[in-house]
């Protein structure tokens, strides 16, 4: 791709950020990122060739601040300063100060912006320019008498909305008349505090509305095009959530004629670059020859540009670039094709067992399959980075193309599927049942579809599945011995019994049951029983040095309050590859992969585009038939050893102090469970011991 500038300035974030120069450096177009104290060592600061610190992470004192982005422009000699979306993309003001600094502003011309910036002046534009708009008032005479009457000429329902408006604040639907007088003056408040403008028009509320957008671009020379429609009628609370594109089950001719409608739109205001119209279908007797209504114009690149780029095979970034520089639209009308369906999904980081809270903390794990063409991933946080309520809370988008929608919406769900995120709470699940649903896969959607089938999208919590569980105690287990085997390297014998961490209890297979907690706030107990080669229900194969290379039985029994409780599941389960947190296992003959993550007090296991946390609770050893060796001392938390009173062979009374650890920053000294001999002490001062780790025992007698 030949270069139309040599230098530009993303005044953007994450992964819009990442998205632009992704084109512009394989343009060999140098990239300068600015960022905010929170962003240091984001994502987008490495890849970019130049970075820029502008202040503190509030939006307000960094990405918003007009001045301090254009003086890292000159600073570093960007010639161009691309806004991404959100932030200043839309602010004309920002616009004019580019151009005043002889940078070019990679969007519409400052005029473009302001005219689509009120929506009762962009719809008295649209109505002139032919494009057809929800019927309603909008109008100077903001009197409560006129408004009033207006209302009445319309009909309820209706929607007071904020001329200023976003976002969906100062927004109101009123049902009849009565309601009218205090919803204006909701509406008003709210409009006033939020934006400093209570000026609002009235519309017709459409009772089962389509959200169809338009994606369309235009360059200097009076040249404008659609590259089709992108339906995102699946939102919450007007957030989107799914979009794709083509729209499902869109008529040629509504196609054709919403396009037209953009481009007139577009061209009624001077338009140049990228830009989105958006349009309300009135469904309700379906979509076929439905009437559409212009809604708002978005006159910058949209986060949903990847399904228009998947069906067209264009790069947006790249016609941003090329029209901002002068050059003409890269195709003209005739010349753009769509091919095949394209489906993307929002990957928040939220909460939706808690109403969808925005969630924040450390990104533990994340992976996403590899993009081959089909597949494609837009991210802007990696593994390990840390999510907090100054941004946006969007993760990732994650996007699939396939001839028809079935096969995307299959692509889309294997990738789903090979999605890992631990740490926090996401909607990865929720995606999942999202594009599952009967309802969705036969393309019968409106924007009332997710509150609509909530119940189905956000079922109350689950019981963990056997296997999560089962993956769970092989998790536990092979940390439990990576850090025996590191005790026993420390201690210098490394051959001793007491180093075992399976069967160390001499002559006797044992069983042992751990106790988790899943989020359906039960607790089961697992019950592993080690299975030797002779036993029939073993499977063991190549590996006969390895403890346990026949595996386990194992069962999952529900806690009823007394212990034990019933049995849900049953399996023999083995092993068969770990590689740092990947687990392949063996369960009952079929192989499961997932990654495990062991913590002190939790397990998390990560299998199949679902993420569970199951909190651990003490551990237990019991020999099948007989308790536990009355002189085990096992640490009650985990902790570090600070010191260690006792040697190996020492005599000592009951009561007497053995070990000091440090857990939860206090001090917990350790005592004698009865008077004997200190034996199998490998602990040294230093060691990290896991919650219920055997540290050392007492041995009856002298
Ligand atoms: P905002 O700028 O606050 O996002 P919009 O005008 O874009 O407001 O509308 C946001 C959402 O509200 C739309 O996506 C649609 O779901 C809904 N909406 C807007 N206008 C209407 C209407 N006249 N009837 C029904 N729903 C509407």
């Amino acid at each position: 791709m030949p270069k139309v500038f040599d230098r530009i300035l993303i005044a953007n974030r994450g992964e819009i950020a990442c998205r632009i120069m992704r084109t512009a450096q394989a343009m060999g177009i140098d990239c300068v990122a600015v960022y905010s104290d929170a962003d240091a060592h984001a994502a987008f600061v490495d890849r970019a060739d130049a970075a820029v610190h502008i202040g503190p992470a509030p939006a307000g004192d960094s990405y918003l601040k007009a001045e301090a982005i254009v003086a890292a422009a000159r600073r570093t000699g960007a010639q161009a300063i691309h806004p991404g979306y959100g932030f200043l993309s839309e602010n004309a003001d920002f616009a004019e100060m580019c151009a005043a600094n002889g940078l070019t502003f990679i969007g519409p011309p400052a005029d473009a912006i302001r005219a689509m910036g009120l929506k009762g002046e962009a719809k008295r534009l649209m109505e002139e320019a032919g494009v057809p708009v929800v019927p309603g008032y909008h109008s100077a005479d903001q009197s409560d008498a006129s408004l009033a009457a207006e209302a009445e000429r319309i009909g309820f329902p209706l929607l007071i909305k904020a001329v200023a408006g976003g976002g969906g604040k100062g927004m109101r639907v009123v049902h009849d008349a009565g309601q009218f007088a205090d919803a204006l003056a909701a509406a008003r408040r709210e409009a006033r505090s939020a934006f400093g403008n209570d000026v609002v028009l009235l519309e017709k509320y459409i009772q089962v509305p389509r959200h169809i957008e338009i994606q369309v671009f235009a360059d200097r020379y009076g040249l404008a095009v659609s590259l089709f429609e992108r339906d995102c009628s699946l939102q919450r609370r007007h957030q989107k959530v799914v979009e794709e594109a083509p729209a499902p089950g869109m008529p040629q001719e509504m196609r054709e004629a919403m396009g037209a409608a953009a481009v007139a739109a577009a061209k009624a205001i001077g338009y140049e670059g990228a830009g989105t119209v958006e349009f309300i279908v009135d469904v309700a007797n379906g979509l076929d020859g439905a009437p559409f209504y212009f809604m708002e114009m978005n006159t910058r690149l949209q986060v949903e540009h990847p399904v228009t780029e998947m069906i067209t095979g264009e790069d947006l970034v790249e016609w941003q670039l090329r029209v901002a520089a002068g050059e003409p639209l890269p195709l003209v009308q005739d010349d753009i094709d769509m091919d095949g369906y394209a489906v993307e999904v929002r990957l928040y980081a939220e909460d939706p067992a808690r109403d969808f809270v925005p969630a924040t903390g450390r990104l533990d794990r994340l992976a996403f399959p590899d993009e081959d063409g089909i597949l494609r991933v837009d991210a802007g946080v990696r593994q390990g980075d840390r999510v907090t309520l100054h941004y946006d809370p969007m993760l990732a988008k994650i996007v699939a193309w396939g001839e028809d929608r079935r096969t995307a919406l299959a692509h889309l769900r294997h990738g789903l599927r090979n999605t890992e995120v631990a740490g926090l709470a996401t909607n990865l699940s929720f995606l999942q049942r999202v594009i599952d649903h009967p309802a969705f896969v036969a393309g019968d959607i409106d924007t009332g579809f997710i509150a609509r089938h909530a119940a189905d999208l956000t079922p109350p919590a689950t019981a963990p599945a056997p296997e999560w569980l089962y993956l769970a105690a092989l998790g536990v287990v092979a940390r439990r011995r990576a850090q025996v085997a590191g005790l026993a390297a420390a201690s210098g014998d490394p051959g001793s019994p007491w180093h075992r961490v399976d069967g160390w209890r001499l002559n006797r297979p044992y069983a042992e049951t751990l106790t988790f907690e899943g989020a359906d706030g039960l607790r089961r107990h697992l019950t592993l029983v080690p299975v030797t080669a002779t036993d029939p229900g073993s499977d063991r194969d190549t590996d006969a040095d390895r403890p346990h290379a026949g595996g386990y039985r194992m069962t999952v029994a529900l806690d009823d309050g007394d212990g034990a409780g019933s049995v849900e599941a049953e399996a023999h389960v083995r092993l068969r590859g770990q590689t740092g947190e990947r687990f392949e296992a063996v369960v009952d003959g079929l192989s499961v992969h997932a990654t495990v993550q062991v913590h002190d007090d939790r397990v998390v296991v990560i299998h199949a585009g679902h993420t569970a946390v199951l909190t651990r609770h003490t551990l237990r050893v019991d020999a099948d038939t007989d308790a536990e060796a009355p002189g085990t001392v096992r640490a009650p938390m985990p902790g570090k050893v600070l010191a260690v009173l006792v040697g190996e062979g020492d005599p000592v009374a009951k009561g007497a102090p053995l070990v000091v650890l440090e857990a939860m920053k206090m001090e917990q000294t350790l005592t004698a469970p009865r008077a004997g001999t200190v034996t199998a002490l490998t602990l040294r001062p230093g060691d990290q011991v896991g919650d219920g780790d055997v540290l050392l025992s007492v041995a009856d007698g002298e």
